[in-house]
């Protein structure tokens, strides 16, 4: 037997992390990493922070996990938290992002069955989309090389061209159920969908009677600098799949959804036995105490947009690897004019700085919410080191 124990989907690399102190990861040899990844947009509160460790810690002690044929007061303290924070009137609790994205799925497709459009099953995405890795979120997906050797797809999805609307109204058809979109593309690279897009997306939606369903696994829970990314494009979605930051580190997601958009999900139409067990809630908790205000949401606008403009500057100085700086808040973007991968290696390897490439060329700059300007200086230190140090031809 030859194969990894550990199955080999993953081409991991030679950081092997043991421990997390705030906003660094220290290796298995005793190596220090900044940690501008945070376990992709995941550890909105970096590591070790007290007050989720404390939460994780009592409920632990208290009542792990139970069922969800039992009442939970844990689940609707959380759910009735987020629904005041958002547009929804309901939540269901996942363990993860495609999970919260396959619920979004199955509510829209339900909604249309519940009104007799039995045949509006078909949802509209993007091309370059990342919807997760389940067998419904490949397929919602356009990128090939996530649908080699997993063939058949399912049906009922059809792909089009990201912040082009009228190619979106083209689209649409008669068994259309609405349009499933990230308003900023994670993985495919930190595009922004334009203001126009999304209202016209939203009006789109109004016209036809579609729904509008966002993916916001990585733009979430003031990962952008609003609660929710659609807040700074003026529109609110029908539903809403999010997860990632909102554990801050314990597995959770969720999917929002308004009251008229829930309407086909009726008692035994969905389940899970994990989702929002009360030690997933209590970590929710304790993250939304730290980022679901005002003031916090304001830092993070502040910090990306400090850390954005460092970076801006900076790049002026290697015209010939860098092309531009993107994103909103603390979810950035930095454009290359060549392959990412082996500088998101090299400032790993030699930097020590953990970073995380995407689509379109792209370095994703994914830090901790909670990081202060000592750790943006770290950063720009560190960046400037390994672009100095840079050589494409020695790492290729
Ligand atoms: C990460 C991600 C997902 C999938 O989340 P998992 O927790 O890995 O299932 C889905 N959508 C987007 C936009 C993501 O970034």
């Amino acid at each position: 037997m030859s194969i990894n124990p550990l199955m080999p989907v993953y081409p991991r690399c030679d950081v092997r992390p043991v421990r997390g102190e705030h906003c660094h990861l220290i290796g298995e040899d005793g190596r220090r990493f900044l940690d501008f990844a945070s376990g992709i947009a995941v550890n909105a509160l970096g590591h070790s922070h007290e007050g989720l460790i404390g939460a994780i810690q009592r409920q632990a002690e208290t009542l792990m996990h139970c069922s969800n044929l039992y009442g939970s007061p844990q689940g609707e303290h959380l759910s009735k938290r987020l629904v005041g924070l958002t547009f929804a009137d309901t939540v269901f609790f996942t363990n993860s992002g495609a999970e919260a994205v396959e619920c979004a799925i199955k509510a829209a497709r339900a909604y249309h069955q519940h009104v007799g459009d039995e045949h509006r099953h078909e949802l509209i995405t993007f091309n370059n989309a990342f919807h997760g890795r389940t067998m419904g979120t490949i397929s919602a997906s356009s990128q090939e090389k996530m649908h080699k050797g997993f063939k058949p797809l399912l049906a009922g999805f059809s792909y089009c061209e990201f912040d082009d609307l009228a190619a979106a109204e083209a689209a649409i058809g008669p068994n259309t159920a609405g349009f499933l979109i990230e308003p900023i593309q994670g993985e495919g690279g930190i595009r922004i969908a334009s203001d126009e897009f999304m209202v016209g997306l939203r009006a789109l939606c109004d016209r036809h009677d579609l729904l509008l369903v966002l993916d916001e696994v990585q733009t979430g829970v003031a990962r952008t600098g609003t609660f929710y990314a659609h807040e700074q494009f003026g529109i609110d979605p029908d539903i809403l799949a999010t997860a990632k930051g909102i554990g801050g580190g314990f597995p959770l997601g969720a999917c929002l959804a308004t009251e008229k958009a829930a309407r086909g999900m009726e008692f035994g139409s969905h389940g899970s036995t994990y989702g929002g067990n009360p030690l997933a809630i209590a970590a929710s908790e304790a993250v939304l105490d730290v980022v679901a205000n005002d003031a916090f949401l304001a830092e993070v606008q502040a910090k990306g947009n400090q850390l954005r403009g460092r970076i801006e500057q900076f790049i002026g100085n290697y015209p010939e690897w860098f092309e531009l700086v993107r994103g909103r808040g603390l979810l950035i973007g930095l454009k290359m004019k060549v392959e990412p991968r082996p500088f998101v290696a090299h400032l790993r390897d030699r930097h020590d700085l953990l970073t995380v490439s995407a689509g379109d060329n792209v370095v994703r700059i994914l830090p901790p919410l909670v990081i202060d300007d000592s750790h943006i200086d770290e950063f720009m230190d560190k960046l400037s080191a390994g672009a100095a140090s840079y050589d494409p031809a020695e790492t290729a």
